[in-house]
Formats: C-alpha cells, structure tokens, sequence
C-alpha cells in the first residue's frame, strides 16, 4: 500500500524533497499558493552564493563538500549552467585573525586540503581592480564556489518534480491542520478543500513560524533587503576581475556578485536584518538604499553611482542558532517540519531532499543530528547575534 506525503510549500526544500520522496516509492502531493517558482520565495532570485567556507564549522563545510560535486553534474544533467563556479573572494577591513570567520574558514579549508590563494592589498589592486584595495589588506580567493540561478533551479527541479510523477497543486494554500485523535492526518486548504495524507511536511521557508505559531519561540522571519544596480563596465565587474564576493562579511555582511551580461550587479547583506511578518506587503526601508551607497562608494567607488535597476524584500526563516530545523514534531505525530534555512541553505539544495526524507524514514544521515528538533540554548549567544555581533552561518 503506498504511503501519501502531503507537502506543503514550493520552495527548494519542498520541491527537493517532493523529487526524493517519490523517488523513494511514496505518493508525493505538493501544495503551493501560487506560481513555482512563487516570486515572494527565498528560493526565487536570480543568485545565490554557493560556498565552502563556514568559520570553525566543520558540519557544514562536510556538507558542502558533498554537494559541490552535484551542483557541477547538475550542470550538465539540466541541459544548462545553472551554477557559475567563479570562486568565492573574502576580503577583511582589519587584516585575517584568529576567531574571525575568514581566518578560521581559511584554516579549516587547508585542514581538509581545499585550495585557497590568500591575498593582500597588492594583489587585490592587481586582480580586481573596481576593488578600493586600500580598504582590504588581507583575505583569501577561493577557486571553488561560485553562484546558482537559484530562481532557475527551482524552475527545472519542478518540471523534474513533474516528470517523476509529484501531482503538484499551485495556486493553493495551507490554512489549517486536520488531525485526527492527535495525529496530523492532512490539512484544510486556502480553497477549503482538505488533504489527507499518511505524513505532513511543512517547507514553508520563513512563512513557517506564522503557519505553525507553536515554533514561534525558536525561528522567525527576517527581511532583509536585496538591490540590483546597472553596471555599464562589464569586463571589470565580471570574472575573472570581479568574482562572487565577501567584504568583512563575518562583521559587515556584505556580499555580492558578479554583473549578470545585461548588467545586473545584486549586492546584499548577510546581516541582523528585520523581523516582519512575511504575508505582510513589503517595502525596503527607506534608508536601505543609502546604507548600500556608503558601503558601494567606499568599496566600489565606480558603483557608487550606478542606477538602481530593481529592489526587494526577501525572507530569511531564522532559527535561534542559524541551524536547519528538519525533524518530526514530537508533540504533533504525523508532522514534519524541514525549514529553518536561516539566509543559508540554498546552496545545500542537492541535498535537502535527501536529508528530509531520511529523517521521514529515521534512515541514519551524517547531517540530521545538527537539524533535530532542540531547545534553545546559550541565550547569551543569541543575545550577541541578534545585536549583530555573532558571525551569522
Ligand atoms: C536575501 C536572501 C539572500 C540569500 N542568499 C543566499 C545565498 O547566497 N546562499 C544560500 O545558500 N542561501 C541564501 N539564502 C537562503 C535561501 O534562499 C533559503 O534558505 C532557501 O531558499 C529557503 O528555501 P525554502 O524552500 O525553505 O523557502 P522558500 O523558498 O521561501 O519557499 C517556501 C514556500 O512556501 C510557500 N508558502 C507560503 N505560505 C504557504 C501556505 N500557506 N501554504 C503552502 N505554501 C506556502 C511560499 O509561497 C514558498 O514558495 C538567502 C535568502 C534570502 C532571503
């Protein structure tokens, strides 16, 4: 008798695990408001950083290391490069020290044998030039890593979904659980309709913790603002000279990539952001754009002027450690929550079905330890990140 999994959510774990699911012999329905990819998705943007690098943290550096190689076959798997490997650039403000996030990133890539080419004021002068080299004394290049058409990707992964035979319903929503002598049995929808299924799982991305107010307590959505400017020197703000890129992000949160070839160069920050309901309108706050010049006219003086071609408001779903959340509720038999991408797991999209499923399936994964459902803990620590001193992941 084949199991029904009910999915809730279109994003890259929902679609991610629709595919592993029904590979694995399940019945696979996957429920999403509106279009996939939906445009008010994490997931729905035209990059995403894909990186090695993770501080001292060995588990996600692992992680990567595995899907890096998927994200190269997927390229040609999908008929189309979805993944540009221009290499990562970390540059620092006050020189690389131990306890930083590039410093310890640095060392922990060389522990594991990944190639790294550090850097100096000089060299950062010689190699990339739209650079304010004097800004940046020290960092390192890393030749592997890159950026994903993540918008894209979720585009063909659902045509995959579809193709293996996921019975997606767009256009229509979760609105309340059904449960049955205290199972989740399935769930009563934006149309009124109602959908039962022998499992739940919820991958609403930062809409999580307002569908299921009881997980308020340890994640919530956080806006944080992307912009889009209109380079006109393309070879200078294009690889090899103008790589996927971090400023001091472990303090400052700046991040960036290289100009798409109509010109598009997104900038974003990686930062303590804003706390919003995420079905709420959205507006970037006004002094956003400002923040961006300072950082572009100090950084990349021949940014500083460049036009503004396009603004957004997109969503983390924080968890109070920065860690996935993938696990079945213990209170709620029948549900499963695989969220919590905290602003950083779209480059584990190779992998997030497979983590999701095993868990489903209480099939041992090296990585489901760190995402088990978890009190919050050292509450100091969350202190220090909510005030932006903690490294985010
Ligand atoms: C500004 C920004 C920059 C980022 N940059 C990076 C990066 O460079 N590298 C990286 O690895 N990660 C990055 N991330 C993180 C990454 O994008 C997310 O962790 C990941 O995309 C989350 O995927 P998801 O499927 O959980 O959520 P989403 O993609 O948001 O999908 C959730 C889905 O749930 C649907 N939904 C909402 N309400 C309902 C309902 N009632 N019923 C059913 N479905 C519903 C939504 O429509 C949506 O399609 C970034 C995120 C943001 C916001």
């Amino acid at each position: 008798m084949t199991t029904n999994i009910l999915i809730i959510g279109g994003g890259t774990y929902g679609i991610n695990t629709a595919i592993e699911l029904q590979g694995r012999g399940y019945a696979v329905t996957l429920l999403e408001p509106g279009p996939i990819p939906h445009p008010d998705a994490a997931s729905t943007d035209i990059s995403k950083v894909i990186r090695l690098d993770y501080g001292k943290d060995e588990l996600y550096l692992q992680m990567m290391a595995e899907a890096l190689p998927l994200w190269r076959q997927w390229n040609e798997e999908l008929g189309e490069t979805i993944y540009h490997e221009t290499g990562v650039l970390y540059f620092t403000l006050d020189g690389m020290q131990a306890n930083d996030f590039e410093y310890e990133s640095y060392l922990l890539l060389q522990k594991h044998g990944h190639p790294t080419e550090r850097l100096n004021s000089a060299e950062i002068r010689k190699r990339y030039p739209a650079w304010n080299a004097e800004l940046y004394p020290d960092g390192y290049f890393n030749p592997q890593g890159g950026w994903a058409a993540s918008g894209r990707v979720v585009t063909l992964l659902a045509q995959r979904a579809l193709q293996a035979g996921v019975h997606i319903v767009q256009n229509v929503g979760f609105k309340q659980l059904l449960e049955t002598s205290g199972r989740v049995t399935g769930v009563l929808t934006t149309d009124d309709k109602q959908y039962h299924a022998d499992q739940v799982i919820f991958c609403t991305g930062a809409w999580t913790p307002v569908l299921l107010p009881h997980l308020a307590d340890v994640m919530w959505p956080t806006a944080q603002a992307v912009f889009h400017f209109k380079a006109d020197q393309l070879s200078l703000y294009q690889p090899p000279q103008f790589p996927v890129w971090t400023a001091d992000v472990g303090k400052t949160g700046w991040y960036g990539f290289p100009a798409q070839n109509d010109g598009t160069l997104k900038i974003a920050n990686h930062g303590v952001g804003w706390q919003q309901d995420p079905r709420l309108p959205r507006q970037v706050p006004a002094e956003a754009e400002e923040r961006f010049r300072s950082f572009l006219a100090e950084s990349l003086p021949g940014m500083a002027q460049a036009p503004k071609i396009f603004e957004r408001l997109c969503f983390y779903c924080d968890t109070f450690d920065g860690d996935f959340w993938i696990d079945h509720d213990p209170q709620r038999p029948g549900l499963l929550v695989s969220a919590g991408g905290s602003g950083h797991a779209f480059k584990f999209t190779p992998l997030l079905g497979r983590v999701t499923a095993d868990v489903m399936e209480s099939k041992s994964n090296p990585y489901a330890a760190r995402f088990a459902w978890r009190e919050r803990g050292d509450l100091k620590a969350e202190e220090a990140r909510a005030a932006g001193e903690g490294v985010r992941k």
